[in-house]
């Protein structure tokens, strides 16, 4: 029996997600969004699980934890695109365990034979998820369920039909404009991809170091930069050679790789997620955007939310 019929704005990760988990519980479900892949923010993404710029960290450990859960039963799946890798993150202070330390296979600290200048290491299993491969499966399986899709940019959420009975907001960072949110702001990042044959993936995640090497099936994603406020979609020859120095450091061979191309995203930065429901004209709304460089990392978890307040209205 259907619980109503949702509309759900927005068909990036947080979008797909939260549909497919909306039709899994009994919601007849429709998508419009202006853009879908291979032309959504969610395409660019690296993308490995690795909570990052998203808050708060009560909530964000928990949806994190949630999501690693899922993607590692997805990794039994090639057709997903996910896949379970050995990750080295290295530091040049001194740390303290990670909060999501419980959340991940095999963690283990090592503190030697490291890279120049870097003191320390983490050693773990993450899930790595090739987007452009992943977003398709998603998108297979929200139509396998039933869900419809139209191609339709949103002005505003006050005129929509009455057909439908609640509405999901997953429009990241347009939700600034949309819903006015100034706490909405783009974290630009940029990343290169290139050919080679690394199988391990290798991290730097402190902002003013950030370097992350990330394995796929025939390619490989170096990155990166997190440039808040900067609204620039073009890429810049300085951010690739910042990064390419960067990832040699860690990884020298990576000095001769073959560019294949350079890819700009602006993350949906927010002080902290926006997931809640709000009442607007009698009828309720659930945003479901903001989270940063973090969105695939904690879209499951999310989305377990979405229809857990979908299911309260
Ligand atoms: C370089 C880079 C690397 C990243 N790496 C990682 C990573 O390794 N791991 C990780 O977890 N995250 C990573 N991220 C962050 C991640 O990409 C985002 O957090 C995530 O994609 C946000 O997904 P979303 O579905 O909320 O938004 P989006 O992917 O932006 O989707 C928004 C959707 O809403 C639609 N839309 C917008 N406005 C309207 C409107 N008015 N009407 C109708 N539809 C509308 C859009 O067309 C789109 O379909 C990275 C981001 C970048 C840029």
């Amino acid at each position: 029996m259907s619980s109503g019929h949702c509309l759900v704005v927005g068909a990036g990760v947080s979008g797909l997600s939260s549909a497919i988990r909306l039709l899994e519980n009994g919601w007849q479900v429709t998508i419009w969004s202006s853009d879908f892949s291979p032309n959504t923010t969610s395409d660019i993404a690296a993308a490995l699980w690795y909570p990052f710029l998203s808050a708060p960290v009560e909530k964000t450990n928990i949806w994190g934890s949630e999501t690693y859960d899922v993607l590692k039963v997805l990794s039994r799946f090639p057709q997903t695109g996910v896949s379970m890798t050995q990750t080295y993150e290295y530091f040049r202070e001194e740390q303290s365990d990670p909060v999501w330390k419980e959340s991940v296979d095999g963690f283990k600290r090592l503190n030697e034979g490291l890279p120049e200048k870097y003191v320390e290491c983490f050693s773990f299993i993450t899930p790595v998820i090739e987007m452009p491969i992943y977003l398709q499966w998603l998108m297979r399986r929200y139509e396998e369920l039933g869900g419809n899709k139209r191609i339709k940019k949103v002005d505003s959420f006050s005129n929509i039909s009455d057909e439908y009975s609640l509405i999901v907001n997953c429009t990241g960072l347009e939700s600034r404009a949309l819903v006015n949110d100034d706490e909405v702001y783009p974290v630009r990042g940029q990343i290169i991809r290139v050919k080679t044959n690394i199988k391990e993936m290798h991290l730097d995640q402190q902002i003013s170091t950030l370097a992350y090497i990330v394995p796929r099936s025939s390619d490989m994603i170096l990155g990166g930069v997190a440039q808040s406020n900067d609204w620039s979609l073009d890429s810049r020859i300085e951010d690739r050679d910042y990064i390419l120095e960067k990832c040699t450091k860690l990884i020298p061979e990576l000095k001769n790789a073959e560019i294949i191309e350079d890819m700009v995203g602006l993350r949906p930065g927010r002080s902290e997620v926006r997931l809640e429901k709000e009442i607007l004209l009698g009828r309720p709304m659930i945003h479901n955007y903001g989270h940063g460089g973090s969105g695939v990392t904690l879209s499951w978890g999310c989305a377990d939310d979405v229809v857990e307040l979908a299911n309260e209205s």
